[in-house]
């Protein structure tokens, strides 16, 4: 090695294990440690409510690199590892265990944690959260015994989580507090969908309200609603939204909003030091505000955007958020960012499951998502670039394609 720099990366996961990778793509033949708390090489998440869940993906499917890749690619993983201080006057890390560690360069990749339900029996046995290949494996287990399972969130992880058990034949309820599933991101009209969705799979959807308590005497037993209804049940996952794991940051006196704030080019407050991933809050150039966005796209690539503003790359971080979720035979992708919107359009007819719906603010698409529609990942993103009128007919119309409608082709928006 000619550069006898280190660069060091806490969060041993997707943003952090992509963002390795990038240093070492780059060129960077410096010192690279990746720490992390976990003992298992990174991996990716998204098949721990689904497929791997199931049990139908086994565990070599989700790490994000082969095993050997770390030392071929001399990058020193420490595992079981956690970074517990920060200094970032003296540019130094403390481990657990007390061991300081040197940084020219640091990249904050900490994630996130689910938010936990405070209610009482809480702490009962049997109340379960999904965050960690661990966690998977633990909910697996409780599957393949079968029973009832009460899903506590219809958010993301609570519907597949739903979808998953009910696929392997558990009873399953959910009780969530919002009138539809996903009802903060995908509005009234389209979180109806998946309610629906779930119904038919024969899932008991308790819309429009919470979870009083957990009963039982060393396990949970059953959930008391707020609506004054028991639910008996075997198991209970817990799906309430997750929260930046931000603890590290603070404490080193980075500024904090709703994660680590970021500018365009994933720089913290402080020198030398930069945060991406779930974690990050970050200025957003198209939207002119800071966003932070919990999905596996933007681990994937604010990890690598961030390695090349280490090696000081000016780039700006701007890609549009992007998602997907899997449940029962219904893929889907969203993209984009709408907080809020004047108007959503359908493009195909949802009762079809094969639609695309559109989000409209001040006549702009401001997002969309594909149910069972794939390839118009890209047409879309250029709608939302675009930032022009639309027509909300020609939008709707299936015999119109949809890239004829994208602003790049032939110059203009149709
Ligand atoms: C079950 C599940 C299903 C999901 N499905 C989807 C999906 O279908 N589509 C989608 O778009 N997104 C999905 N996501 C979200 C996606 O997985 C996350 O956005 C992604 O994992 C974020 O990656 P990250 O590297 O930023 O953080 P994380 O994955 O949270 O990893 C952070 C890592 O940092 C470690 N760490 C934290 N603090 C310290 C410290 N002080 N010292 C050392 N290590 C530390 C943690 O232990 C952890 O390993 C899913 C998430 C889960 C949990």
């Amino acid at each position: 090695m000619t550069n006898d720099q280190t660069y060091v990366i806490a969060g041993a996961s997707l943003a952090g294990a992509k963002a390795a990778e990038t240093l070492r793509g780059e060129g960077f033949d410096g010192e690279v440690v990746l720490v992390g708390a976990e003992d298992e090489r990174p991996y990716e998440r998204p098949p721990l409510s689904k497929e791997y869940l199931r049990g139908e993906a086994g565990r070599e499917k989700v790490y994000v690199h082969d095993e050997g890749f770390y030392t071929e690619h001399e990058i020193e993983l420490r595992l079981g590892r956690t970074v517990v201080g920060l200094d970032t006057a003296g540019r130094e890390l403390v481990l657990d265990g007390g061991e300081r560690l040197g940084y020219e360069r640091l990249l904050l990749t900490t994630g996130a944690e689910p938010r936990r339900l405070s209610v009482p029996g809480a702490e009962l046995e049997g109340v379960l959260y999904l965050r960690s290949v661990g966690d998977s494996d633990a909910l697996r287990e409780r599957l393949d015994r079968g029973g009832t399972v009460v899903v506590v969130g219809a958010g993301w992880i609570g519907s597949e989580v739903a979808a998953s058990a009910r696929q392997r034949g558990l009873d399953v309820t959910v009780i969530e507090p919002a009138s539809v599933p996903l009802e903060r991101v995908l509005g009234p009209a389209v979180g109806a969908i998946y309610r629906d969705i779930h119904t038919d799979h024969g899932v008991q959807m308790l819309l429009g309200t919470g979870v009083e308590a957990f009963e039982g005497h060393t396990r949970v037993e059953r959930v008391r609603t707020s609506d004054g209804r028991e639910l008996g049940c075997d198991l209970v996952v817990v799906g309430i939204g997750v929260e930046p794991r931000t603890a590290l940051a603070g404490q080193a006196g980075l500024a904090l909003d709703n994660g680590i704030l970021v500018d365009e080019q994933l720089r913290t407050s402080a020198q030398g030091v930069f945060a991406a991933g779930d974690v990050a809050n970050a200025q957003h150039p198209f939207y002119g505000q800071r966003i932070r966005v919990e999905h596996w796209a933007n681990a994937l690539n604010q990890g690598p955007a961030a390695a090349r503003s280490m090696l000081g790359h000016t780039d700006r971080y701007q890609r549009l958020p992007y998602f997907f979720s899997d449940q029962y035979d219904l893929g889907m992708e969203y993209t984009g960012y709408a907080p809020s919107w004047d108007q959503v359009v359908f493009r195909g007819d949802p009762a079809s499951r094969e639609f695309i719906a559109f989000w409209i603010a001040a006549e702009r698409v401001v997002a969309a998502i594909n149910v069972n529609v794939w390839d118009v990942t890209d047409p879309i993103k250029r709608l939302i670039n675009a930032r022009q009128p639309v027509d909300d007919r020609r939008l709707a119309d299936l015999d119109i394609p949809l890239e004829t409608l994208a602003p790049d082709h032939k110059g203009s928006l149709a």
